[in-house]
């Protein structure tokens, strides 16, 4: 699933919890590195100067495709996508922190979350499970990019499911504020 969409659906999920905004860190944490190393690539190589390219969005094709390549891309996507390398990091949360809800327990779940609908969401680009040690890799019948694996029925039920929430987070806002409105008033 993509990025921002990580985000909102932890920020649904948890907002009623402390520790909201290490939830949503958490949720986008296993992804930082495709945009500081896109941003760390674009520098090296004077990508603004494609603005003079003749093919600019061959250019930025290039520089994505090479980004996935990079060893450093590749080990921190296969990590930070790992059950694995998360249990390890969780096992260590919870003897050095304790189970309670903390910053570090919320962050673990935030990145949790992100990892099982990551597996969901992905077919020909899914990342092995319990990378480093085993290269099983589940391809999940749905992507959320490859229309091949209904990648376009994915994103307008998200879309949807967005639109819904959205909506259901308004109406109860403004619910919410009559309500003390009139608490007020009387
Ligand atoms: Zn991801």
């Amino acid at each position: 699933m993509n990025t921002l969409h990580h985000g909102y659906w932890t920020f649904f999920a948890t907002r009623k919890q402390r520790y909201t905004g290490w939830f949503i860190f958490g949720s986008l944490s296993p992804d930082i590195v495709y945009y500081v190393m896109f941003i760390y690539l674009s520098v090296i190589r004077q990508a603004w100067q494609v603005v003079d390219d003749a093919d600019p969005m061959r250019s930025l094709f290039g520089l994505v495709h090479d980004l996935f390549d990079h060893p450093v891309v590749f080990v921190l996507r296969h990590a930070g996508h790992s059950l694995l390398v998360w249990g390890i990091f969780f096992v260590i949360v919870l003897i050095w922190k304790g189970r309670r809800l903390s910053m570090w327990t919320a962050f673990s779940y935030g990145w949790l979350g992100h990892v099982i609908l990551d597996i969901l969401t992905h077919h020909d680009d899914a990342v092995p499970m319990f990378y480093p040690i085993s290269s099983y890799t589940f391809k999940s019948p749905v992507s959320y990019w490859d229309d091949d694996h209904y990648a376009n029925v994915f994103s307008m039920v998200n879309t949807l499911l967005i639109a819904v929430s959205l909506l259901y987070l308004l109406i109860k806002k403004i619910r919410d504020k009559r309500r003390s409105q009139k608490v007020h008033d009387s």
